[in-house]
């Protein structure tokens, strides 16, 4: 080790930073290759070593430690090691939260996602005839028995079962849109766009809080591909409104002869109301309600995987089977397998239990305060935690129920004199990362979309938290 005076030489502390090799021969690091490969541990040690040049450069290093630059090349082998795409408790209370990964699949298709998964399967083979088969039949039967309707196709998601729905059915014509429904979903997802994407020629009529009949019926000409409507999914108009609903639509389309479309978003196959939960027109609503084609997304309120869902006429569904583009927005194994699963609950099941989306957004009052509880229980234990039940709102989140509270119970937790900035990050930064929500200067954790397994998890970084401040 150097002396303190030559430490204060930068050129000395330069010569004192190991080279490469000599680093890489120290016990410690040995160790280190056991678990990885020899180029990534020789990129993490340039890694470190290039932060210590530059720091005694800039004179922010004033001596050159052994054992600080193995604890540094531990750090860096630890955040490489983690897998980017990783599990996160998620204390935000926003149910289907896009960046969180949507809905939770039902625990009880874990082991159906192993088999299919693991093993080979019958994605495209017809086991009776022994010959190639459709992935498409593994859903389509399901959803014509739970929807009554004529066929049904899955794609990648609702953006691109509108994107194919559209190009197939009105490419090159106009497409009837009312104003108040030329949504945007998150950016990357706008009506207009998308039309045009399409090949179809958008046509608005209306205006933005009001369309009446005569504004479609007016419209129809020639050209008139579609008349096409818009769940306003993350939005809501009020006070002078007025608009068409689907069932007239519908009856427009069909004595104008022309086509008609909802892109209904969530897609939800349950009555909420029931749940005393704002009413959200349900799949089998729209579809009763006599429009052609309905889309919807496959994870957020009906609860399964990343999918977008067509139902609706034979002639139609068939004809975007045909369409080269259904080969590029074609779903996976993965996803097929855990549609036909949650549809199976549909089926056969009880939704509102075994579909972590809906039990999470039924979960009673009595419930959420009790396990609000437990949580503020167990973190009330640690030394130095502050924690308290708190009254909070959660949502349903994914561009559904705009609006729509849903009255929950969080704890509200404080960690000595940390701010609540500094412990909604450290929370965030852990191995599991732990997202919360601050809330009038608290960190604030909302049970309804905590798993019974997160507790653990939360206690234990709070544990730590504490000890290192
Ligand atoms: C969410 C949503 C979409 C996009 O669905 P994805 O499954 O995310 O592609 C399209 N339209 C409406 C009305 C929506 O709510």
């Amino acid at each position: 080790m150097a002396t303190e005076k030559e430490n204060t030489d930068s050129q000395n502390l330069f010569r004192l930073l190991p080279s490469v090799d000599e680093f890489l021969k120290l016990p410690q690091v040995v160790k280190f290759a056991e678990t990885r490969s020899h180029s990534s541990l020789v990129n993490a040690v340039r890694v470190v070593l290039d932060k210590w040049r530059q720091g005694i450069s800039e004179g922010k290093i004033h001596s050159v430690d052994t054992d600080a630059l193995v604890d540094d090349l531990r750090k860096l082998l630890h955040e490489l090691d983690l897998r980017s795409l990783r599990r996160v408790v998620n204390g935000t209370g926003i149910i289907v939260h896009t960046n969180l990964g949507r809905s939770l699949l039902p625990s009880s298709l874990e082991q159906q996602l192993k088999e299919v998964a693991f093993h080979y399967n019958t994605l495209e083979y017809d086991v009776e005839e022994g010959e190639r088969g459709s992935r498409y039949v593994h859903v389509e039967g399901l959803l014509r028995e739970l929807l009554g309707v004529e066929g049904a196709l899955v794609v990648n998601n609702n953006a691109a079962a509108v994107l194919l729905a559209l190009n197939t059915l009105a490419k090159g014509k106009e497409v009837i849109v009312s104003r108040g429904e030329l949504i945007e979903i998150g950016g990357s997802f706008r009506i207009p766009d998308v039309m045009t994407q399409s090949g179809a020629i958008l046509k608005e009529v209306g205006t933005t809080n009001r369309t009446r009949v005569e504004d479609y019926t007016g419209a129809i000409g020639e050209n008139t591909g579609l008349l096409f409507k818009a769940h306003t999914s993350n939005y809501r108009i009020i006070g002078f409104t007025q608009e068409v609903d689907v069932g007239t639509l519908a009856r427009i389309g069909k004595s104008h002869n022309v086509p008609t479309m909802m892109d209904l978003g969530s897609g939800v196959m349950v009555d909420l109301a029931l749940q005393g939960i704002d009413h959200e027109p349900t799949v089998q609503e729209v579809v009763n309600a006599g429009v052609d084609i309905v889309t919807f997304s496959g994870d957020k309120l009906l609860g399964g995987p990343q999918a977008g869902i067509i139902v609706g006429k034979k002639a139609f569904i068939d004809a975007m089977k045909k369409n080269p583009l259904t080969r590029a927005l074609r779903v996976d194994k993965l996803c097929l397998t855990m549609l036909e699963g949650t549809l199976r609950i549909y089926r056969d099941g009880n939704p509102m239990e075994m579909i972590p989306t809906l039990h999470m957004m039924a979960m009673p009052m009595e419930q959420l305060e009790e396990r609000a509880n437990r949580l503020n229980d167990m973190l009330s234990t640690i030394k130095d935690v502050n924690c308290c039940v708190v009254q909070v709102n959660s949502a349903p989140g994914g561009g559904s129920l705009p609006g729509q509270q849903l009255p929950s119970f969080g704890v509200s937790v404080e960690v000595g004199s940390m701010s609540e900035v500094e412990l909604e990050r450290r929370l965030r930064q852990r191995d599991i990362p732990i997202i919360s929500r601050i809330v009038e200067n608290k960190v604030i954790l909302d049970v309804r979309t905590l798993l019974d397994e997160d507790f653990q998890v939360i206690f234990d970084a709070l544990q730590d938290i504490v000890s290192c401040v």
